[in-house]
């Protein structure tokens, strides 16, 4: 598969009163032309610093420290604000958990879109505003009326539809969808997923997506990377990881999914690490019960454990740093 994008050696921070919170510490992860690839891992793991990293939106106080993010092999880094701007109009696509966020209060639906379409692809206002109504009977709402409403008088569903439509406006390679479901109930939730998988197969789009909820990854996701602490741990095919976990935090994130009744990921016994005071090694540590000598000194890198699957693990050989 052609790699669309290659995040190498990725490191992020952020500046709090506390002090400084290592949020990416040298996270790799490779995106292929239209592949639909989850990002899992509990809350504060980094999930969605990768996905505003590679659109270039690190809210400030945030800074890349090092680390380079490639989209059809181009480089992004040294890009100015308005480049990015440049490559997000063509190449790029973020829709986010609540869409109301997103969402202009006082713009009817239709206006929003034609005014996406207008800025996205330079067409007219007639053709843009056609374009609007279009781009919604795709995603789902047939009634032309919802042009003419506002966000408030959508349900939830109704408005991720439109923000599915509004990514669609520029015709993007890469759509990051950051927790698109979370808030909305399990039937539209598999709605919801549904039409991203449909129209991510009609427009040939790759997805980035970013959950908590592996019932979702097993069924649309043919890759998939597990984060902790800010780093990738062990990225795969779906069916490798979900049936074979290989790093011990997989491992307990799996069993913990499935002790409950629901396949959303809850936390597993520990302390959740604390992302200002690193500890050397590997930072599972202090919750990992198969941990070693080795592992509060060295950091493992990711290393292969069978055929499309790795794991930061020294369980495993090849995982000591050269
Ligand atoms: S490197 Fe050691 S502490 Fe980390 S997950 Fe593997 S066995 Fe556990």
């Amino acid at each position: 598969m052609e790699k669309l994008v290659e995040v190498e050696d990725l490191s992020v921070s952020y500046y709090s009163y506390r002090g400084v919170v290592h949020a990416l510490n040298g996270v790799s992860l490779e995106v292929g032309q239209q592949e639909t690839i989850g990002l899992v891992g509990e809350t504060g793991s980094g999930k969605s610093t990768i996905g505003l990293a590679i659109v270039g939106l690190i809210p400030n106080p945030g800074r890349v420290d090092g680390g380079k993010i490639s989209i059809d092999g181009e480089d992004l880094s040294g890009k100015s604000k308005d480049q990015m701007r440049e490559f997000r109009r063509t190449k790029l696509a973020l829709i986010f958990q609540d869409p109301s966020t997103a969402l202009n209060p006082v713009l009817r639906i239709g206006d929003q879109l034609a005014e996406a379409f207008a800025a996205k692809r330079g067409i007219s206002r007639k053709e843009a505003k056609k374009m609007a109504v279009d781009i919604l009977a795709e995603v789902g709402i047939s009634n032309p009326k919802v042009a003419n409403q506002y966000p408030h008088e959508l349900s939830g569903g109704m408005k991720q539809r439109v923000m599915i439509g509004m990514a669609l406006t520029g015709n993007p390679e890469l759509l990051i969808a950051d927790e698109p479901t979370s808030s909305l109930d399990v039937t539209l939730q598999a709605q919801i997923m549904e039409l991203l998988a449909d129209v991510s197969k009609k427009k040939q789009m790759a997805v980035l997506l970013i959950t908590h909820n592996i019932g979702v990854v097993s069924r649309y996701c043919e890759r998939v990377a597990v984060m902790y602490a800010g780093n990738i741990v062990e990225t795969g095919t779906t069916r490798n990881v979900l049936k074979f976990p290989a790093h011990p935090y997989t491992q307990g994130l799996l069993s913990a999914v499935k002790l409950g009744t629901r396949k959303q990921l809850t936390s597993i016994p520990g302390t959740v690490p604390d992302l200002i005071n690193l500890i050397p090694g590997c930072p599972f540590a202090p919750r990992c019960s198969r941990v070693m000598d080795v592992c509060s000194k060295v950091k493992p890198r990711l290393t292969k454990v069978k055929d499309d699957q790795y794991a930061a693990c020294h369980l495993y050989e090849g995982a000591m740093p050269a």
